[in-house]
């Protein structure tokens, strides 16, 4: 069966240099936050309204209910505002310093992360990856379904997490740029109701649907 590896390299080939998801690492942090159970275009309109706001500084100054009504179209706007600030003061113990966050051991870094209420094995390795540069390969319900579409059996995510890890270089630029890619793979051509026909895998692929 096709190797992580090799399923990477021909995602690189079916769309190109993946993106990164901000360069800025506490844009990243809210907008994990901000997306759980909600569209990525809800997520982008509530962003706008910080303007050029969005900094920590700024949410740590804001009290909860300001904070709640700024973020109500993304749903869950109370739960979420806590962990918002739960993240806020995390980060403010790491004085807002993104090289203080990635000098911590990435297994301790994990820890406090799910220790916050509200932040999830998925949402604490986006954090992880993507802001403070730290390789933990993030697995998501794309990446759980897509695996079990090419053939797959895993018992749970740390066996998935596994695949992933033993075999690539523990980069987490890496593992962004793989997430990217797979995200990408599965809203455009493995979708709920996937593209078999246009996918660069299918030859590999134990559930592509018949033309
Ligand atoms: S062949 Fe179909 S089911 Fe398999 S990975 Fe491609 S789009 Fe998904």
């Amino acid at each position: 069966m096709i190797n992580a590896k090799e399923i990477y390299y021909i995602l690189l080939k079916a769309y190109g240099q993946p993106r990164w998801w901000s360069d800025d690492p506490f844009v990243v942090m809210l907008q994990s936050v901000l997306v759980q159970n909600t569209t990525w275009s809800s997520v982008e309109k509530t962003c706008a309204m910080f303007v050029n706001q969005l900094t920590p500084e700024y949410i740590e100054d804001l009290s909860t209910e300001e904070l709640e009504q700024i973020i109500r179209p993304c749903g869950f706007y109370k739960a979420k505002a806590r962990t918002i600030q739960a993240l806020t003061a995390w980060y403010r113990k790491y004085h807002f310093d993104r090289q203080a966050v990635h000098e911590v051991p990435m297994p301790r870094l994990r820890k406090e992360l799910l220790s916050i209420r509200g932040v999830g094995a998925e949402t604490a390795d986006v954090i992880l990856v993507y802001a403070f540069y730290k390789a933990s390969f993030i697995i998501d319900a794309y990446t759980r379904r897509f695996l079990f579409r090419l053939g797959y059996n895993f018992s749970d995510d740390t066996a998935i997490k596994l695949f992933f890890e033993k075999e690539l270089p523990e980069d987490a630029q890496f593992y962004g740029w793989y997430h990217w890619l797979i995200l990408e793979h599965c809203i455009s051509v493995c979708k709920k109701t996937p593209k078999c026909d246009i996918c660069f895998l299918n030859g590999d692929c134990r559930q592509k649907l018949p033309k």
